[in-house]
């Protein structure tokens, strides 16, 4: 590529003398044009991986790796005195996904398409997202997050699709996003816009008026459920994904020779969490309208849908009311009942049926009867669902049951993210490992190499300059690059307890306080959105962002200690705090992560974790080792029979722990109650003592015997290199390009 030739067709002018944005939108151009031209993944069989969310991040820099341009133009701008990270400032971040879930999607996409699978991904264009946080006297104000500029990643094509909802007829557009295989084909993520979509109805932060769906379809991901409205418009997305989906999906078949009867051979869609089940229904009816029988129908639609479950927790597993459903896509229900009836002549177990006796519908249901793969996203989590969650059906179907554990794609978490890192590796081991992750074991003979591991201090601290420069520029923050980095970014969710990070923060507080000073000083760092309607995760990020000000407000407290919340946590934000991490926090309830893919991406880069025996916690723990891993708090198994019995009593270990009890009490102390609201500090108090849903007591008093240990360990700088070593070395499991093979292999076959 030749960015002098480029901008001067474009511009009449040298590169030093463009701007960035100038020079981002010709190289945006250019990159389009070539990922456009790149050989297509061929085959008979396709995969449609069908999803509410994809968190793709910036993409200039990513496709530049993917298509081997990076160096080159990295080079070249630097020939004219010109930064490529500044060029990729001016990108906006596509607020396409809100967590872990959409990141998954994305990390799929990426490992797809450089396997050269013919694989697209469908889903939806929203225009601002889940919301833009902003920090407003120490809580969350949430703004829309718009991110679609005149020129962009989107191209629109020229496929149209009708949606008719009850009373209202729609037309969905259909834009593509090239997604660039490393050194391989580029293959599209479609997405859904409807026609008619007016983003000037969005008013006061991120209100609108959620009957006007010809207007408001698109605007907002997960709009608020809170209210009946929030719940139809839910509905009206989903359906209206699936369906534009379904009738792509279709014409693609048939273009490629199927004659609908064999659809299966032609198309495999992995239905990625609930929020598009409606996809079988939808293409069970559009099978019928092609006059085929309906029972025929419904087994080639269940030959060809699969079923990624993510998560445990009650909230997520949809249910939508048989009056909902009527209200939105009354066309559904005939089909949905004979679903049902097909169930209920099978099994007279009711906890298996579609429709339950409250007149709701099962989304998860239909997926597990009407799919021929049921799978979790780690070894822990399947076990959950075969013997616990979903028992009943497990026993129906142990064939469809199947494990998948999440991976990563190491071109975004590492190559790209940490280059310096990436450059070390490469040097001690080759690039091998960039096409087969399991390379990175070849590290271990580096164990005890002084250079080595001096190396990858000076990396670590580099790349904590890098954020320290970050954040400063951002949030007017200035960290201590010398102090240990400790971080725990992820969705805000009583689950994951960021309130047991917090209680640990004031633990240390009150004992620095007391004269108690740590060897090193600590820095802690959060990052969070947590959803509008829910309030005690709101709380809990106004405790966090409270803490912040106390403590830099205390000249002497703040020299060993201080929390950071950052702003608007993104997968832009997550690829500056990952590599500059030691300590990696993965705290949550023991059964209740699914797998988690922050881990993951922490692991790679050498941060050490400090975590329960949760999710991909269990398997990394397994990979590195008690040395490598500090492991702390209560097995699943206890939580689970814990919950059965209902016997927590959170006030218990309120009253006879008095670390317990210090810690809590602060959270309605008057230096808090000073900074923020006192009736919000007191509400989560008060939830935390009286109930304490997610069971952060009981694990607290060995949460902080392991944090003190590693932060011990951080102290003999060798031995935690060597850590880092581990960690690094045995990551190669979690790159989503094994993933993905295991989903090709078992499941997909394309
Ligand atoms: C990886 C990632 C997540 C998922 O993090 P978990 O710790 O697995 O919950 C969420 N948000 C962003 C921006 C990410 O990059």
């Amino acid at each position: 590529m030749n960015l002098k030739e480029i901008l001067d067709k474009e511009y009449g002018r040298a590169v030093a003398e463009c701007t960035n944005e100038e020079i981002y939108i010709a190289l945006l151009k250019e990159v389009n044009a070539l990922a456009s031209q790149k050989s297509k993944a061929e085959g008979k069989k396709k995969l449609y991986y069908i999803s509410a969310e994809f968190l793709i991040g910036k993409l200039l820099s990513n496709n530049l790796i993917n298509l081997g341009l990076y160096e080159d133009v990295k080079m070249q701008l630097a020939e004219a005195g010109k930064e490529i990270s500044e060029i990729e400032e001016i990108e906006n971040e596509p607020s396409l996904g809100n967590g872990g879930l959409g990141r998954l999607a994305a990390c799929f996409l990426d490992s797809a398409a450089t396997l050269g699978l013919n694989a697209d991904g469908v889903g939806l264009n929203y225009h601002f997202g889940l919301f833009r946080q902003v920090f407003r006297k120490n809580a969350q104000t949430t703004m829309p997050d718009g991110w679609m500029t005149e020129n962009s990643w989107l191209n629109k094509t020229d496929k149209v699709y009708p949606v008719k909802f009850k009373g209202l007829d729609v037309m969905a557009r259909m834009y593509d996003i090239n997604v660039t295989g490393y050194d391989s084909v580029t293959n599209q993520l479609h997405l859904f816009d409807i026609e008619s979509v007016d983003e000037s109805i969005v008013k006061d932060g991120i209100d609108f008026d959620k009957t006007e769906i010809a207007k408001n379809l698109t605007l907002f991901l997960y709009p608020d459920d809170s209210d009946e409205n929030g719940r139809l418009l839910r509905i009206y997305q989903q359906y209206f994904m699936v369906s534009a989906g379904a009738q792509l999906i279709l014409e693609e078949c048939i273009a490629r020779g199927s004659n609908l009867h064999d659809l299966y051979d032609y198309a495999v869609i992995q239905i990625n969490d609930t929020h598009p089940t409606m996809v079988i229904p939808e293409l069970v009816r559009l099978l019928t309208e092609q006059g085929i029988d309906m029972d025929e129908a419904i087994k080639i639609v269940s030959k060809t849908c699969a079923y990624t479950n993510h998560t445990i927790l009650a909230e997520a597993l949809e249910k939508w009311k048989i009056e909902q459903l009527n209200k939105v896509v009354p066309q559904l229900l005939p089909i949905i009942e004979v679903l049902d009836n097909k169930v209920r002549r099978r099994f007279d177990d009711p906890s298996v049926y579609i429709i339950d006796k409250d007149e709701r519908v099962h989304m998860a249901h239909i997926d597990i009867h009407y799919g021929f793969s049921v799978n979790g996203v780690a070894w822990l989590h399947t076990e959950i669902l075969k013997n616990e969650e979903l028992n009943h059906f497990y026993r129906l179907y142990p064939e469809k049951f199947n494990n998948k554990t999440n991976g990563v794609t190491f071109r975004r978490w590492l190559m790209h993210c940490n280059p310096e890192l990436t450059g070390l590796i490469t040097e001690l081991i080759g690039d091998g490992w960039k096409k087969d992750a399991k390379e990175l074991e070849k590290l271990l003979t580096f164990k005890n190499d002084k250079d080595v591991l001096e190396k990858l201090l000076a990396i670590k601290h580099s790349k904590k300059e890098q954020l320290k420069r970050y954040i400063l520029e951002k949030q007017g923050i200035t960290l201590n690059e010398n102090s240990i980095f400790d971080i725990q970014v992820k969705r805000l969710h009583e689950y994951k307890r960021q309130q047991l990070n917090a209680l640990y923060v004031i633990h240390k507080y009150l004992e620095i306080k007391a004269g108690k000073v740590p060897g090193t000083p600590i820095t802690v760092i959060f990052g969070a959105k947590a959803a509008p309607a829910y309030i005690i995760a709101q709380d809990i990020i106004h405790l966090i962002l409270c803490l912040q000000e106390m403590i830099e407000k205390d000249a002497v407290v703040s020299k060993y200690l201080r929390v950071v919340m950052v702003e608007n946590y993104n997968v832009t934000y997550a690829e500056k705090l990952i590599p500059a991490c030691d300590i990696s926090e993965q705290i949550s309830l023991a059964s209740k992560e699914a797998s988690g893919t922050g881990n993951m991406k922490f692991m790679l880069n050498g941060a050490v974790t400090l975590g329960t025996e949760d999710g991909a916690n269990v398997e990394i723990h397994h990979l590195v080792g008690d040395e490598n891993i500090y492991v702390f708090g209560d097995e699943s198994s206890t939580v689970v029979e814990r919950y059965k019995k209902a016997s927590y009593c959170a006030k218990e270990y309120y009253t006879r722990n008095e670390r317990i009890k210090r810690a809590v009490d602060f959270i309605q102390s008057k230096e808090l109650t000073a900074l923020g609201e006192k009736g919000r500090l007191e509400r989560l108090f008060r939830e935390l003592v009286n109930k304490d849903w997610f069971m952060t007591f009981p694990d607290f008093d060995s949460y902080v015997a392991a944090r003190e240990q590693a932060y011990a360990d951080y102290e003999k700088r060798e031995e935690w290199a060597e850590k880092m070593l581990v960690n690094i070395a045995k990551a190669g499991y979690f790159s989503s390009d094994r993933t993905i093979g295991e989903y090709n292999r078992d499941i997909w076959n394309v």
